[in-house]
């Protein structure tokens, strides 16, 4: 029997679904709505939402009035005090995850804690966390550390959508690299994406193809379509259905199926639907999380 093996967990996050359904709503109101950058990283997602009013600018210069929506990754406080001194109705979806880091970041500021924030410092929701802080600085999951050493405490961030592993074998090195006095560390990883993260690697082995669905454009798609390759060089990642009809299914028993958290269960259907239609029978992968994550 040929089968696709569905993960537990696909489609929108909680975060990016709850930031989708205010746009819709308030674009039914308003029939406009502008936001800095794409609400969500899916080009299909952001073509249906332009079509209904959603205007995208780069900055809070290009925004005169009203309504505005924060997307789930949030934006920086300058940016946001930016708007409010124009007087712009503004809609806060921020992903209640990060309200929480930016509140973090401005408590453990009062208490002088040299804030490093373990991420991709080009990545919106780490630009807009950075600004929550007098005293941030940010480190790649493998980069190498100078720090000021005026500082004699430190305190640990890890960008949601890592994976703990990275995350910790980073945190581990500034322990093991620096010499504050303390250094806090932080678990802000997000357990969502770490779920798909764990649940991509075991898919991956027991497969003999996989597919990552998600936008190109889509940071933790594209971090989960890695993950796969590591364990299976048979990975793809599928933006558009178009792209299927070109992928061989010759002697494939088993497919696996995975999304980022920016993906609509729409193009998710879509393609299990093709998958029936060349024979697969779903199943939904059931594993275990796996443990000893620090290592
Ligand atoms: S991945 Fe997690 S932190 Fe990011 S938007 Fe979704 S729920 Fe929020």
């Amino acid at each position: 029997m040929k089968k696709l093996i569905v993960a537990k967990n696909t489609g929108f996050c909680f975060g990016v679904r709850r930031t989708v359904q205010t746009a819709e709503n308030l674009l039914k109101k308003y029939g406009v709505l502008y936001s800095i950058g794409d609400i969500v990283h899916n080009p299909a997602v952001m073509r249906d939402l332009e079509s209904k009013g959603l205007r995208v600018v780069k900055s809070a210069q290009e925004v005169s009035e009203g309504p505005f929506i924060v997307r789930s990754h949030g934006i920086g406080r300058y940016t946001m005090d930016n708007l409010k001194k124009k007087g712009v109705e503004i809609y806060d979806a921020t992903c209640p995850f990060l309200k929480k880091i930016h509140s973090l970041i401005k408590k453990l500021d009062r208490k002088k804690y040299l804030i490093i924030i373990v991420g991709d410092e080009n990545h919106p929701e780490v630009i807009a966390i950075k600004e929550y802080g007098n005293n941030v600085c940010i480190v790649q999951a493998a980069g190498s550390f100078t720090f000021h050493n005026q500082y004699s405490k430190a305190a640990v961030i890890g960008q949601t959508t890592l994976s703990f592993n990275d995350y910790f074998k980073t945190a581990r090195s500034i322990i093991n690299n620096t010499d504050f006095e303390k250094i806090v560390l932080y678990n802000t990883i997000c357990r969502i994406t770490d779920e798909r993260q764990d649940e991509s690697v075991a898919i991956s082995k027991i497969a003999d193809m996989v597919f990552v669905l998600g936008g190109k454009n889509s940071s933790n798609t594209t971090k989960l379509y890695k993950n796969c390759l590591r364990f299976n060089k048979n990975t793809w990642h599928i933006e558009s259905i178009k792209e299927l009809k070109d992928i061989s299914l010759k002697g494939i028993q088993s497919v696996g199926l995975l999304s980022g958290t920016s993906t609509p269960d729409g193009f998710i259907y879509a393609v299990k639907k093709y998958m029936h239609k060349k024979g697969y029978r779903e199943v939904q992968y059931n594993g275990q999380r796996r443990s000893g994550k620090t290592s």
